[in-house]
C-alpha cells in the first residue's frame, strides 16, 4: 500500500503524521488488529523515512528496522510515520523541517518532543499505540505533555537496527500508548535479541503488569524537585507519590548530587556523537536539489547548509568542537567522567531503593515559541537525561493536570528491571483512575 504525504488535513488536525497509508492489520499475533504509528527516524521498507529533515527528503529505505519487522510479525499494521524534531534534536517537535505538531490538549502549545507526532497521534485517538525514540527524554517528555504513557527501556533491551542514529550510546526505541497495559504489550512485541545490533542484550521482556507493590521502596531524590520545577507540577507529583504510599510502598527521600552535572554531560555527549553520526549525510542521493558545480568541498558544504536545520547545524558544530584535538580532554572526556558519576549515583541509590519517582518534566507543555533560546530549552530536559546517561529504564505515566494541561509522573528503575517500572506505573494508574 503506497504511503501518502499528509500535513494538517481533516483526518490529522494536529499534524501528527508526515506519511500515512491505508493498511489493514491482517496478521496473527500479540498485536493482531492494532494500527501502530512509527516515528520517522525508524526505517520502514517502501515508506519514506526522513527524520524530520530535508537532507533525507526522498529517501525510501530498502529494509525494515528490527522493531518494524516485529510489529508486522505480531500482526500489527504500520499505518504511518510520525513527525519529530529533526533527527530527534529538540523538546517540542518545533524543529521539524515539515512544520510543527500541535498538542491535542491545547493547539497553542507544543506536544513535547522529539517524539511529538507519536504522542499527538495517540492523544488525539488516531492510533492506539506508537513507537518513539528516547535519547534524552524524547519518549517521556511528549508522553507527559500529551497525557499518555511512554517507556524508555533499559539500554540494549530493544534493537536499534534500522534506527537512524543521533547519539547511539544514549538512545533507545520504546513503546507509547494510552495505558500502561498497552505500553507493556507493545514492549513485549519489540524487545529481544538481535545479532545486527551489537549492543542488543538477550533479555526479552515478557510480562503482564502486576497489581502488587506492597513493600516496594520508592526513592525520591530532592534534586527531582529542585529549582525550575513549577510548584503546581511538584505538588501534583507529590500527591501521586503519596498514592503509591497508600498502596503499600515505602517512600524514602534521598539525594542525587550528580544531577548538577547531568545536563552538561548529556549535551556534550549527544552533540559529539551527533557530529560523527551525521557526517554521512552528503545530500548527493537525497535532499534538496542543489546545482553547485564547483568543487566537491563547496558542494558538500552547500548541501549540508541547506539540508540541515539551524538546531542540527548548531549541534554538529558544537559537537565537532568538543571532539577536536586540544579540546577533547576539556569537554568530551570530562562529560564521560560526569556520566560515570551519574551511573555511580544510580547504583548507590538502587542499593537502598527499588525505584525512583519524580516529575517527568519540570513544567507543563510550553506555548509555541515560548522558549526561544536554546539553553532554556535544554534546561527543560534536566529530569529525563539522567536515565539515558546511565542506561536505566524510565516510564512516564499521567498523574493529573495543571491549568488544564497533563503532567507526568516518572518512575525510574534498575537496569533490566523494566518490569518493575511498568508495575509501579500500572498500580498508580489503577488507583488514580
Ligand atoms: N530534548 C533532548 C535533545 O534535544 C532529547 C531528545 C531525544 O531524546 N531525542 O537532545
Amino acid at each position: 500500500m503506497p504511503a501518502r504525504r499528509i500535513r494538517f488535513d481533516e483526518e490529522d488536525r494536529f499534524g501528527a503524521f508526515l506519511w500515512k497509508r491505508d493498511e489493514a492489520p491482517t496478521g496473527e499475533g500479540r498485536l493482531s488488529g492494532i494500527p501502530v504509528a512509527v516515528k520517522d527516524n525508524i526505517s520502514t521498507r517502501g515508506i519514506p523515512t526522513t527524520c524530520g529533515s530535508r537532507i533525507l527528503e526522498g529517501y525510501i529505505p530498502p529494509y525494515d528496522a528490527f522493531v518494524v519487522d516485529r510489529l508486522i510479525a505480531e500482526g500489527a499494521a504500520v499505518v504511518g510515520k510520525t513527525n519529530m524534531d529533526e533527527f530527534g534534536m529538540g523538546t517540542t517537535t518545533e524543529n521539524s523541517a515539515y512544520g510543527p505538531t500541535r498538542n491535542p490538549h491545547d493547539e497553542g502549545r507544543v506536544p513535547g518532543g522529539s517524539s511529538g507526532g507519536s504522542a499527538a497521534a495517540i492523544a488525539s485517538g488516531m492510533v492506539r499505540m506508537a513507537l518513539g525514540t528516547d535519547t534524552g527524554g524524547s519518549i517521556r517528555c511528549p508522553a507527559a505533555f500529551c497525557g499518555i504513557v511512554g517507556l524508555k527501556p533499559t539500554y540494549g533491551r530493544v534493537s536499534r537496527y534500522g534506527l537512524v542514529a543521533y547519539a547511539n550510546s544514549l538512545e533507545q526505541i520504546g513503546p507509547m500508548g494510552r495505558t500502561v497495559a498497552d505500553v507493556s504489550l507493545l514492549m513485549e512485541a519489540i524487545s529481544g535479541y538481535d545479532a545486527r545490533d551489537s549492543t542488543a542484550a538477550d533479555r526479552a521482556y515478557l510480562h503482564t503488569p502486576q497489581q502488587e507493590i506492597r513493600g516496594l521502596r520508592v526513592g525520591v531524590p530532592e534534586e527531582f524537585f529542585g529549582s525550575g520545577v513549577d510548584p503546581a507540577v511538584a505538588a501534583l507529583v507529590w500527591k501521586a507519590i503519596e498514592r503509591l504510599e497508600e498502596c503499600g510502598a515505602e517512600i524514602i527521600t534521598c539525594t542525587m548530587p550528580s544531577m548538577a552535572y547531568a545536563l552538561a554531560a548529556y549535551y556534550v555527549t549527544c552533540m559529539s556523537e551527533a557530529s560523527s553520526n551525521l557526517a554521512r549525510f552528503d545530500g548527493v542521493r537525497y535532499g534538496p536539489p542543489c546545482d553547485v558545480r564547483s568543487s566537491w568541498h563547496d558542494a558538500f558544504q552547500e548541501r549540508r547548509k541547506d539540508g540541515f536545520g539551524p538546531e542540527v547545524r548548531r549541534r554538529i558544530l558544537l559537537g565537532t568542537f568538543a571532539l577536536s584535538s586540544g579540546y577533547y580532554g576539556r569537554y568530551y572526556a570530562k562529560a564521560q567522567a560526569a556520566r560515570a558519576n551519574v551511573r555511580a549515583d544510580f547504583a548507590r541509590l538502587f542499593a537502598d531503593v527499588d525505584v525512583l519517582a519524580g516529575p517527568t518534566m519540570p513544567t507543563i507543555a510550553f506555548r509555541f515559541s515560548e522558549k526561544s533560546d536554546p539553553l532554556s530549552m535544554y534546561l527543560s530536559d534536566i529530569l529525563t537525561v539522567p536515565a539515558n546517561l546511565a542506561g536505566v529504564p524510565a516510564i512516564s505515566v499521567p498523574c493529573g493536570t495543571v491549568r488544564g494541561m497533563p503532567v507526568g509522573l516518572q518512575i525510574t528503575g534498575r537496569h533490566f528491571e523494566d518490569e518493575r517500572v511498568v508495575d509501579t506505573a500500572y498500580v498508580y494508574e489503577q488507583v488514580a483512575a
